[in-house]
């Protein structure tokens, strides 16, 4: 089969597509028919060995430009991959299953909103004055060196980009590893990126799977890491850093909450639990998989809930009028059918789906539970699937300490007419990344990240600047220098 804009090779390396077959294949699948669309070769050393040193030799030039030379190079990256978001789009669908209708307005868009932000905020980077009497200090904001990023299965152009963007702004190089089940993407990001004028060597990409993610990891070329990954990924990485004290961003899982009070717009609050749960098909780390309604609207909710995903057109993901496609793996769908499996047999109320498709692919319906319990395994273990769990609530105080009582932290949302409430309840969440009436917005100029086991350290905004740069102070003494002896 061929698709458009088809990557031609497994790795692009210094500028240039490079393969070596002696790398173990990696067949990259087509959620939605199951068929084999293509093959790459897992990075053997000596292709991680080129990758690192390309991005080490390319790192010192890249820094050397001004940061309005880089700015210009990667909005013009961000022009191109919005000039070619159709394509992009449709290779994005063949490689997560994710339908047309979500691909073209939220991955390749969601990149180019990174690679203008980056690009625009390159030349706004510098250092300070500190003035002490005479003497003085002054910083240089400086670059970490070679970044690594490592990246999961559900937004695989998103996620190249968003680590690649702010780390070249800063002036560092990139080896990107995507998941071993979607690795076409990054391979065009970093294509669009070398043609828009970033140099060689500057944004790499390799192919492989946990193995080579490690072997990247533990290298002493490299001197961050920024994985978006599970939570056992993300200790495993974040120890092997630890070992060489490298800096790290870790986007991880999570199992956030959705509140929905009385008063909210019970139209809103469907459209948020919709949104929080079954958009890529449930495959959304920040998914608001626990909707905690309280008992006044419970019933409204979930009948009009139970219509709206009626309407749910399920098939096709290239066909633009699809909007709920497959799972991304036969692996995921599996996982997906023993939570369903759990949470009837743990006791929880299925109002929704529930079963797999009788077609080719990795389908499996929207599904909803309720009269869910806190204790139950689809209230407190992250499924990354489409399937909500609707717990009953009571009062304010209640909810907010149920909906904390998680290990994760990433993100949360409240949906309430009442404006102080909605406030202190946002203000109470233990969480990263918070929403009122609405979930699961991401735009590039607001934070992105978890707490607690969700992650460490921020994505997209000013706040990413300091995860890809360090700060160098320099005292100037003006007169003369008293010593001891
Ligand atoms: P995963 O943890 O299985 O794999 C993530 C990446 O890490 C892959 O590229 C994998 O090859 C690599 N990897 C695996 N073992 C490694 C090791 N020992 N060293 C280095 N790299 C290693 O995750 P997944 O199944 O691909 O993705 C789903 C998970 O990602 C979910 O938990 C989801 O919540 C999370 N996620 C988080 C965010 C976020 O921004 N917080 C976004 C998307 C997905």
């Amino acid at each position: 089969m061929t698709y458009p804009t088809q990557p031609t090779a497994s790795h692009f390396i210094n500028g240039r597509y490079v393969e070596d077959d002696g790398g173990a294949p990696i067949d990259v699948i087509y959620p939605a028919t199951g068929a084999v669309i293509g093959r790459v070769h897992s990075a053997t050393p000596a292709i991680i060995d080129q990758a690192l040193n390309a991005a080490r030799d390319a790192q010192g030039t890249w820094a050397a430009l001004s940061g309005t030379e880089r700015g210009r190079i990667l909005r013009r990256a961000a022009d191109i991959m919005r000039e070619r978001n159709h394509d992009l789009s449709v290779l994005e669908t063949y490689d997560t299953g994710k339908p047309y209708q979500e691909t073209s307005v939220a991955d390749a868009t969601s990149g180019a909103d990174a690679l203008e932000y980056f690009g625009g905020m390159a030349a706004t980077l510098t250092g300070e004055h500190i003035q002490l009497g005479e003497d003085w200090v002054y910083t240089r904001r400086e670059p970490l060196g070679v970044c690594v990023g490592i990246g999961a299965w559900n937004y695989p152009t998103q996620i190249a980009s968003w680590k690649g963007a702010p780390a070249l702004a800063c002036g560092n190089t990139m080896v990107f590893k995507p998941s071993e089940t979607t690795p076409l993407c990054a391979l065009k990001v970093a294509e669009i990126l070398y043609e828009a004028g970033v140099p060689a060597g500057v944004y790499n990409v390799i192919q492989g799977l946990g193995d080579v993610g490690a072997a990247l990891v533990s290298d002493a070329r490299v001197d961050k890491v920024s994985l978006t990954g599970s939570v056992p990924t993300g200790r495993k990485v974040y120890a092997a850093a630890a070992a060489g004290i490298k800096h790290v961003t870790m986007e991880l899982g999570g199992k956030s909450p959705l509140i929905v009070f009385d008063d909210a717009d019970v139209e809103n609050a469907v459209s948020g639990a919709i949104l929080g749960n079954f958009y890529s098909s449930g495959q959304v780390c920040s998914n608001g998989t626990r909707v905690f309604v309280q008992k006044g609207i419970k019933d409204a909710f979930l009948d009009r809930l139970a219509q709206r995903l009626a309407d749910a057109v399920i098939g096709d993901p290239q066909d633009p009028a699809t909007s709920f496609g497959p799972m991304v793996s036969e692996r995921q769908l599996g996982i997906v059918e023993g939570y369903i499996a759990k949470g009837q047999s743990e006791g929880a109320r299925l109002v929704y789906g529930g079963k797999r498709l009788e077609r080719e692919g990795f389908f499996i319906e929207p599904t909803v539970f309720a009269d869910v319990t806190d204790d139950m395994s689809i209230a407190r273990e992250e499924i990354f699937g489409p399937v909500m769990a609707v717990l009953d609530f009571e009062d304010e105080a209640e909810v907010l300490a149920r909906a904390n009582d998680t290990e994760f932290g990433l993100a949360a949302g409240v949906f309430t007419r009442d404006l102080t409430r909605a406030h202190r309840v946002a203000a109470g969440f233990q969480a990263g990344t918070c929403f009122i009436n609405s979930y699961n917005d991401a735009p590039v100029e607001a934070p992105f990240g978890g707490s607690k086991l969700s992650g460490v350290g921020r994505e997209n905004s000013k706040a990413a600047i300091e995860h890809y740069s360090q700060l160098k102070s320099v005292y100037v003494r003006m007169g003369d220098l008293e010593a001891p002896f």
